[in-house]
């Protein structure tokens, strides 16, 4: 079959350059091995933040006596939680079936591989010819030695994102964003939970302040969620129908199930590359150029496969901008700074751009603004006021360099900041903007007033 743009992969990068393509007239095919949506819909992004929601069901219930609110202890039916979780996830995936088709792309449901130069051959035998191919084909949990995801106690996040059972206790090795995430889940849950972290820091791949990070490590303690940094996690030895985790500083650690969270590596391998004499960098990244092709002519690589951060909404706006360039429009060269991340610790933790730090590392001359949680009606009115939020801008124009938010909702919140950074606007355009009342946004123009030294609800500094 002969297309102008095969997509290899239906995942976020995926399945959006496919119909953002379609819809720019060119003659799609999309091909998917597994689930259309990819790791975000079904095995990541999407299932953690439903259960994430649920479990918080669980959390708000048992502390809502302060409000003179009672509820009897919960209890939790697995197999329902599991549905409604899949329900969440195939609402999603059918959605996307349905644009898929709306906009006429072809969606082949197969392995694809590269054949030479503009040919993809399936695993049924057909062959794609294409003048351009888009590798989007995501990314895998990495094993680490001594840990064999075939061990049916050792999980990966697809494991425990399956929801078979609540381990009594559970090691979590890896305290980056998805290690930390899933240990919220299990706590909330009833497990007992350690978090293993070889690093001297937790969440060390993300540019986040000591005072940011403080926030969640009081609160994950507070939660007894026990966290080991600096730590590694050498082997296990199956103990009493559980296992033993070894440590490095010769402490064992009994448990019920241990959860591998260490990263994650491009989907690189029985891609046939070398049919077209390309290789993954060292890092497992494919290198690609501004206009996102790599150095085989005519062969495009996006999202998780190639460098910067493994984000859903990454993957999408390289997927679009590909797409555009392909449509004949101009390259748009992403900015990695400019995207924002969510974290869904407990409180959640939200960041853009530059932290203090990283500005102050760079040399910059900057005005910092902080307002705390605690001084927003409307999360001390929903019993959720810790944290804060942050905003970091240049001291000369004033233009917002950064912003980071700790508490609830930050997830939400951070977008404010986000369009401020993309769209090279100062504290000026935030703090003078009026927010409704009560409400969290109101956080980060206070914040931004803070910076400027014109704050009513904190003293200035
Ligand atoms: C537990 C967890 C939680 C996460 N939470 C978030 C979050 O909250 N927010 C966020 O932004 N990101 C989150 N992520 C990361 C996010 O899921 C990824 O960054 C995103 O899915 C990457 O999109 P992609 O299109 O590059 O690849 P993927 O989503 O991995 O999709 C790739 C697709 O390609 C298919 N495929 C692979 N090889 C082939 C082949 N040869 N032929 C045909 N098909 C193939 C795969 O089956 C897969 O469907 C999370 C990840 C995990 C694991």
């Amino acid at each position: 079959m002969d297309y102008q743009v095969v997509v290899v992969g239906g995942g976020p990068g995926g399945y959006v350059c496919a119909i953002r393509c379609a819809q720019l007239g060119l003659r799609v095919g999309l091909l998917e091995e597994r689930e259309l949506g990819g790791v975000c819909l079904n095995w990541g992004c999407v299932p953690t933040k439903a259960l994430y929601a649920a479990t918080k069901l669980i959390e708000r219930a048992s502390t809502a006596d302060e409000m003179g609110i009672g509820f009897p202890p919960p209890s939790i039916d697995l197999t329902k939680l599991a549905a409604w979780k899949a329900r969440v996830v195939s609402k999603l995936v059918g959605g996307i079936e349905t644009l898929l088709d709306k906009n006429g792309v072809d969606v082949h449901r197969a392995r694809g591989r590269l054949d030479g130069s503009g040919r993809v051959a399936l695993a049924s035998g057909e062959t794609l010819t294409a003048e351009r191919i888009v590798l989007a084909t995501g990314s895998s949990p990495i094993e680490i030695p001594g840990f064999p995801f075939d061990d049916p106690l050792v999980w990966s996040s697809d494991d425990a994102l399956a929801l078979t059972e609540i381990p009594d206790r559970l090691v979590v090795i890896g305290g980056g964003v998805i290690g930390l995430e899933l240990a919220t889940i299990y706590r909330r849950l009833g497990s007992s939970v350690t978090v293993i972290e070889l690093l001297p820091e937790i969440l060390s791949a993300v540019d986040l302040d000591r005072r940011t990070l403080g926030v969640v490590k009081r609160s994950l303690a507070e939660q007894g969620i026990d966290v080991r940094t600096g730590t590694a996690a050498d082997s296990y030895e199956p103990a009493k129908d559980a296992l033993a985790v070894r440590l490095n500083s010769g402490e064992s650690l009994e448990a019920d199930r241990v959860l591998l969270a260490v990263g994650r590596r491009p989907n690189t391998a029985d891609l046939g590359l070398a049919s077209v004499d390309l290789e993954p960098e060292p890092s497992g990244v494919l290198a690609v150029d501004d206009s996102l092709e790599t150095r085989a002519r005519g062969v495009h690589a996006i999202g998780d496969l190639v460098a910067g951060p493994m984000l859903a909404h990454k993957a999408s706006a390289e997927g679009v901008a590909l797409a555009d360039a392909l449509a004949g429009g101009e390259t748009r060269v992403l900015d990695h700074e400019t995207i924002p991340q969510a974290i869904f610790t407990d409180p959640e933790i939200a960041s853009v751009g530059l932290s203090e730090r990283a500005a102050k590392e760079r040399g910059r001359e900057i005005l910092v603004g902080r307002f705390p949680y605690a001084a927003l009606g409307k999360a001390l009115g929903m019993r959720d006021a810790s944290g804060f939020f942050q905003i970091v801008a240049d001291a000369g124009d004033h233009r917002v360099l950064g912003a980071q938010i700790v508490g609830a909702e930050a997830s939400d919140l951070i977008s404010e900041a986000a369009v401020a950074l993309q769209a090279g606007l100062t504290l000026e355009a935030i703090a003078d903007a009026v927010h409704p009342h009560p409400t969290l946004p109101e956080g980060l123009k206070e914040a931004a007033e803070n910076a400027l030294g014109r704050a009513i609800h904190t003293v200035n500094r």
